[in-house]
């Protein structure tokens, strides 16, 4: 069984010795030789004099051999999905084709400037134009935006085009915005952002929204409602047809959380479910690294009227190039710089077009098979239940409690996963969503094999047969044990390398 390597590995600042280098740059006279030229003339071309630093910085002093074995070692603590699973549910950890590492790092790619003409680079436009359109055929949309970097930033992108579009019109009173109880935080956090009163929207018996709740919180206030279909709780919305109609009706526009779009891929569309706004996850649906893994992306996707206020510019065709058209008569202006993060989206790109539309709906059945699949292993599991209706199938994931171990044996959720990671396996979300207590939210995606799923059931099933004193003492096996929560979350101890480059930067002698 795999598990991450036991080092104690110190930071990099307290490796090496003074004045030892890892590789030679050649010297300014070298430089100047090879340039053939005046000195101050070729320096103040490279780097202006007011650019140039006054001393230098106060980096590590290492060879080369101790910063590979540095982090080779680093790699060998960590756990990530090349390791084994992470079924982080809500994160949606799946595999990351390598394919897609190799064809988004070619330098034909990778070495494109953001201002570059757009005759030079009309292959990465192509790219991305069809992207967009792919996009939008996937979630019944019309027009999407590529430039939000991630899926919060698509968030607060789509409640200021939900507040825009009310102020054209006059509807200064339409303030609120209807978010239920179970939802990712970035959502109320979003349009609190935007400037909206939040109104939380309760769950009912079966973990859907409560519509006589949401029928008693419409009125003439109400801006839109957030939702994602299904939700966080793994279920999906049934009523989504009636409660797009209502909120409708009431005015108010449907805001789509695309993070579980990995539970209907090819199957159903937010569009056709009266969503009028929708962002997408790429780094979570589309297969592109996220947690350390590289920068996200959270396009926003558009239908009918709300098309006008996307983020500008869109790019466009007109049968010979690929052009990008500012004009912005009712848009929300931009929300990035330049064009979006282009690399996750150039992987997009080439998951969904090496999927094809058959592969995208495999994605959703297998994900929602493994779920079923551990779901049905997990049927009589001591320590834990299944709350909000068990017996109806869940989507892309599903939250367990083990509040039944926390009132039995004192065991908690948190002890849950500590123990899974003694076990060689990574942790589920812990305590999301809010609604459930002792939350253990599982997502093992599309790309879990079916001996992971079991093996995930069976050491759940051993965690909860343990005696509770070795329970609580997990972790074991890794680098880190138990932290102290409350010194964990201090700012003063949350970067102990950026403190101690801190000191050097002060100039403070370190003891090695
Ligand atoms: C991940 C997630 C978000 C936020 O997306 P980021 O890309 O992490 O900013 C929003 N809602 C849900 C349900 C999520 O799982």
């Amino acid at each position: 069984m795999w598990r991450q390597a036991r080092w104690h590995e110190p930071l990099i600042y307290e490796l090496g010795a003074p004045g030892r280098i890892g590789f030679l740059v050649p010297d300014d006279a070298e430089i100047v030789e090879a340039l053939g030229g005046d000195r101050d003339a070729i320096l103040e071309h490279l780097v202006p004099e007011a650019l140039r630093r006054l001393s230098p910085p106060p980096l590590p002093e290492v060879s080369e051999v101790e910063v590979a074995r540095h982090y080779t070692r680093l790699s060998q603590m960590s756990y990530g999905v090349d390791n084994g699973p992470v079924p982080l549910g809500s994160c949606t950890m799946k595999y990351n084709p390598k394919i897609a590492e190799q064809l988004a790092a070619d330098p034909r790619i990778a070495w494109l400037h953001p201002l570059q003409d757009e005759e030079t680079v009309q292959g990465l436009l192509e790219i991305l134009y069809k992207l967009e359109r792919w996009l939008a055929e996937i979630t019944g949309m019309d027009r999407c935006s590529l430039q939000p970097p991630a899926g919060a930033s698509g968030e607060l992108t789509g409640t200021l085009m939900i507040r825009k579009y009310h102020l054209d019109r006059g509807e200064d009173q339409r303030v609120e915005m209807l978010v239920p109880d179970s939802a990712h935080g970035t959502n109320p956090a979003s349009a609190a952002m935007a400037g909206f009163r939040v109104v939380r929207i309760p769950t009912d018996e079966g973990g859907e929204v409560d519509i006589e709740a949401l029928y008693t919180a419409l009125s003439d206030q109400t801006a839109g409602m957030m939702l994602t279909n299904p939700n966080t709780l793994g279920v999906f919305e049934s009523r989504i047809l009636e409660i797009s109609r209502l909120v409708h009706e009431a005015g108010g526009i449907m805001y789509y959380d695309g993070a579980n779009l990995n539970g209907i891929l090819g199957i159903a569309r937010p569009g056709d479910m009266g969503f009028d706004i929708v962002h997408i996850n790429i780094h979570k649906t589309f297969a592109a690294p996220h947690g350390g893994g590289g920068p996200g992306a959270g396009p926003v996707c558009a239908k009918g009227e709300m098309v006008d206020y996307l983020p500008r510019p869109l790019l466009e065709y007109d049968g010979e190039k690929y052009y990008w058209d500012h004009s912005c008569d009712k848009c929300i202006g931009r929300v990035r710089a330049f064009h979006g993060n282009i690399v996750p989206l150039v992987k997009a790109f080439i998951y969904i077009a090496s999927l094809g539309p058959q592969g995208l709906r495999e994605v959703a059945e297998q994900a929602v098979l493994n779920t079923n699949y551990f779901i049905s292993l997990m049927k009589g599991a001591k320590g834990y239940m299944l709350p909000y209706d068990p017996s109806k199938p869940r989507k892309h994931e599903v939250v367990y409690s083990a509040k039944p171990l926390a009132q039995e044996k004192g065991v908690t959720a948190e002890d849950v996963a500590k123990n899974l990671l003694d076990a060689g396996l990574y942790a589920p979300t812990i305590y999301f969503p809010l609604i459930v207590e002792e939350a253990l939210m599982v997502e093992f995606t599309d790309t879990e094999t079916a001996e992971n799923v079991e093996r995930y059931a069976e050491t759940l099933r051993r965690i909860a047969a343990m005696e509770p004193e070795e329970a609580r003492k997990a972790p074991r096996n890794t680098s880190i044990g138990r932290l102290d929560m409350v010194k964990a979350n201090h700012p003063a101890s949350v970067t102990p390398s950026y403190r101690i480059y801190r000191r050097r930067l002060k100039g403070e002698k370190l003891r090695l």
